[in-house]
């Protein structure tokens, strides 16, 4: 699949939204983010029944810089959120959420 509609639909997020922060745009579409610990060490997860963002705080905790991981767990797992709609297969999905993360 061609995600050259990608660019223009995350210009569109932060037009409406008004950020580009992908905390609060979570917080604008009603995405909760947990924090929980688990293994392996997958870094997040996203739960579409509840709009949840869950983060490992076990990869947290191995990262060289957290903050900035946290924060590209967030923005990969909102791509899971916003491709709820588009209906995509497993694999698509998983290569639209890292697509729109690149993106923020
Ligand atoms: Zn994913």
């Amino acid at each position: 699949m061609d995600f050259g509609f990608l660019q223009h639909l995350c210009d569109e997020i932060i037009r409406d939204y008004g950020t580009r922060d992908v905390f609060l745009i979570a917080e604008k579409v009603g995405v909760s983010i947990i924090y929980e610990s688990w293994h392996p060490v997958t870094f997040g997860e996203f739960e579409k029944n509840t709009k949840t963002i869950r983060i490992n705080r076990n990869a947290l905790a191995s990262a060289a810089n957290a903050e900035d991981l946290e924060r590209k767990i967030v923005a990969h797992e909102l791509g899971h959120f916003f491709a709820i709609d588009l209906k995509l297969g497993r694999k698509e999905e998983e290569k639209f959420a890292r697509a729109f993360a690149e993106i923020f």
